[in-house]
């Protein structure tokens, strides 16, 4: 099985609006487009997953419990329309495999879902989520919410205005 199609998101400024270092459910805000994208998304067959940096983990900025009270709430938010979540807790002064750009969290997806990336695309709004898919193999789409319009120089294969449209562009190239 290990045909499956993804789409692996980038999580803030890409599913849910930038929040530096999100600590509280409170300021959890799904773009208003993300739940009826990723639900288009799955009526194709496409697996939903998130592939997240979240290195105030590390820095004690938040707590591992704020973090899952933070994912709780986006899930919810999502409408349940996430298959799974990966997170990297790790500081980006000792970057490892699993921090983007690293591909470690994909390859991890990869095996639990039995992906086959080559059919799969990264959606993110910053130069280390496209770097990040690219080397994973998978087609990549830069959103210009969050950071994106900073990041317009990291050459994805496509541009997107939001989750909505990197949405349409990935049914239509299938
Ligand atoms: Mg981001």
């Amino acid at each position: 099985m290990a045909g499956n199609k993804a789409v692996f998101f980038d999580r803030d400024g890409t599913l849910m609006e930038e929040v530096h270092y999100c600590n509280d459910p409170a300021n959890v805000r799904a773009f208003p487009v993300a739940a009826a994208a990723l639900e288009k998304l799955r009526a194709a067959g496409w697996l939903n997953v998130i592939i997240t940096n979240q290195s105030g983990i590390a820095s004690g900025k938040i707590s591992l419990q704020e973090y899952q009270t933070v994912e709780a709430e986006l899930s919810r938010q999502l409408c349940r329309l996430v298959d799974a979540v990966y997170f990297c807790p790790d500081s980006p002064a000792a970057p490892t495999h699993r921090r983007k750009p690293g591909t470690g969290m994909i390859k991890e997806a990869v095996r639990d879902l039995g992906i086959d990336p080559a059919r799969s695309w990264m959606v993110g709004d910053k130069g280390i989520d496209i770097e990040c898919g690219r080397a994973a193999g998978c087609r990549t789409i830069l959103v210009k919410t969050g950071y994106g319009t900073k990041h317009a120089g990291s050459a994805p294969d496509h541009f997107a205005e939001d989750i909505g449209q990197a949405a349409e562009i990935i049914l239509a190239n299938g």
